[in-house]
């Protein structure tokens, strides 16, 4: 019997990990020792005997992360040491002690009533601090009580199923064995999220209740990049995704593949990287991009009180043009809203967020918001700007866009700050509306970025986070591919440079329709770019564009998909002197 069942959560780092199921149950039990509490004096050094150890582990934890290239994120464990002083959390430590309380009861109380007071807080980045006040309380109680929590064995790979994570605890798995992360709770924006991500493990976060669903030892899927988790998975299942993550992991172990990318009968397509940090970004140099071609900037905004200051904006900005080196960066402007909801922004819950206030819609009713970015953007590059706008489905916009870039650049003139020497325009494809009349959108930008995750849902009115249609949700439908294709076509026509820079830029059968039907450029995961580089070499443009043609008049989506499989699978390997 076929028990294979697809659980959807929020896709919350990308990537796939295959691997046993190890529970973990969360945090330290514990078990006050007898008699402990009767000696006031003794259980405050204890515990102050603890925090000191803690204090040393959380810096080892911040080297760590450091030493991988996570400065970042590494700082987060300063917070945690500062908040092992924090007088709101000793205070009533030392009052629980004082009132007869073991140093672990103590700890754990007080801890868990100030992370409940977090946890109510009406602001979301509050909300979420609550998880790192347990992180701390945890930390103590598992130094005072040793009772440590077991970390997956070294004979992995493994699948961590949890209620929840600490960031403490995500930044010490192991990642020689542990492949992925599964949590019932979480969000996309806690910092165990965060870590995950930058630490390239697989995660999907918000699965709801899966541990009395999974065995200890059960094979288990994590699709990051999709936001589901495959129990019980079938032996085709995993040989697909077995196939998917070789190829992900061949590319990590491939990481530099900097050559140029052209079909084997040499029509030439930028391989480019979608980041959304400065990590990524050096981890898209090494991986061999031929530059960025979709810089999500709305993750700077993630994870604090207040919008990233101007100043702040054009450091990151440089550090990302600066790990490129002469590689281009399309930077694209804040795209905060539906799917990605950024509390320091003020942005409120709506019906329909996907088709509400979001992306260039938002940025344009909020100058005070959009104008600090690019003037932060105009600083960060000395030389040639790429940027383009998010969530475009009028040629208004656009032209409103501009003319605040335009404000912009003659503000940072008039106060005498570096502004970069030119600037190409460009703006997402990834509604209807945008698609359908791309001509008229022409005379405004520079460049076209077809953002594929949004446009098929859009297209197909499929909502792609909502379980019960995501088997409508088809990326080879032919509307979907037709509207593709006359935005390729009208590019083409009119000498716009067209790039894709939705997921389906990575996925092969759709690299052959892409390339087929003649885009400049591919921007998808770094860990895809070897691969898609690769792929790009075995083939020939004419082969891909007769398939792309029979894929643009199959009476349907699985017929359209079996085309362009059938073209990979007759993909010939590279010819003699073109690179693998
Ligand atoms: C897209 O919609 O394809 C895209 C690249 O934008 P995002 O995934 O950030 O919405
Ligand atoms: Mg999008």
């Amino acid at each position: 019997m076929n028990r294979q069942e697809v659980v959807r959560g929020t896709g919350a780092a990308p990537g796939i990990g295959i691997g046993s199921a190890w529970i973990w149950d969360g945090g330290p039990r514990r078990a006050s020792p007898a008699g402990s509490g009767q000696d006031p004096a003794g259980e405050w050094e204890r515990f102050q005997a603890a925090k000191e150890r803690v204090s040393e582990q959380l810096e080892g934890l911040k080297m760590r992360l450091a030493a991988e290239g996570h400065a970042g994120e590494a700082a987060l464990f300063d917070a945690h040491r500062l908040m092992l002083e924090d007088p709101a959390l000793l205070g009533p430590i030392r009052e629980r002690i004082e009132a007869g309380a073991a140093a672990e009861d103590a700890a754990a109380g007080a801890a868990e009533e100030l992370a409940k007071v977090f946890a109510a807080m009406d602001d979301e980045y509050f909300r979420q601090r609550a998880g790192d006040v347990r992180d701390v309380g945890w930390r103590i109680v598992q130094e005072l009580t040793g009772a440590r929590q077991t970390a997956p064995p070294a004979d992995g790979p493994w699948v961590i199923v949890a209620r929840d994570m600490t960031p403490s605890q995500t930044a010490e798995l192991d990642l020689t064995t542990v492949a992925g992360i599964v949590l019932e709770g979480g969000g996309a924006m806690s910092h165990a999220a965060i870590l995950a991500r930058a630490r390239g493990l697989a995660a999907v976060t918000g699965a709801g209740p899966l541990l009395g669903r999974v065995a200890p030892g059960e094979l288990v899927i994590v699709d990051g990049t999709r936001g589901e988790v495959i129990l019980h998975p079938g032996a085709n299942t995993v040989a697909r995704y077995r196939r998917q993550a070789g190829q992900a992991s061949a590319a990590r172990r491939r990481p530099s593949d900097p050559h140029p990318a052209a079909t084997a009968d040499g029509h030439r397509i930028m391989v480019a990287a979608n980041i959304a940090s400065c990590d990524e970004a050096g981890w898209a140099a090494e991986a061999g991009a031929d530059g960025i071609g979709l810089f999500r900037t709305e993750f700077v905004y993630m994870n604090r009180h207040k919008p990233p200051p101007e100043e702040e904006q054009v450091e990151i900005y440089r550090r990302v043009v600066a790990a490129m080196g002469s590689r281009p960066v399309v930077f694209r402007t804040l795209d905060a809203g539906g799917d990605k909801p950024i509390p320091s922004l003020g942005l409120e819950a709506e019906s329909n967020p996907f088709l509400g206030w979001r992306g260039i819609r938002f940025c344009l009713d909020r100058p005070d918001i959009f104008k600090p970015q690019l003037r932060a953007m105009l600083q960060a590059v000395p030389e040639e700007l790429w940027l383009m706008f998010p969530m475009v489905s009028d040629p208004g916009e656009v032209r409103r866009a501009r003319e605040l870039l335009a404000e912009a650049e003659q503000e940072l003139r008039d106060a005498g700050l570096p502004v970069a020497r030119s600037v190409r325009v460009g703006m997402m494809v990834e509604t209807p509306a945008a698609a359908m009349v791309v001509d008229r959108f022409v005379p405004w930008v520079d460049f076209f970025s077809l953002g594929t995750n949004d446009l098929v849902q859009y297209v197909l009115g499929v909502d792609r986070t909502n379980p019960k249609v995501s088997g409508l949700y088809q990326p080879a439908h032919p509307a979907v591919l037709k509207a593709i294709a006359h935005v390729i076509e009208v590019g083409r026509r009119e000498n716009r440079w067209v790039s894709v820079c939705g997921e389906l830029a990575g996925e092969l059968p759709f690299v052959a329709f892409f390339a087929g039907l003649g885009v400049n450029e591919l921007s998808v995961a770094p860990d895809r770019i070897a691969h898609v580089k690769g792929f790009i070499r075995s083939i020939r443009r004419e082969d891909a564009l007769a398939a792309a043609q029979e894929a643009l008049a199959a009476p349907d989506g699985a017929a359209a998909m079996t085309v362009l499989e059938t073209c990979c699978r007759v993909a010939r390997p590279p010819e003699d002197g073109a690179r693998q």
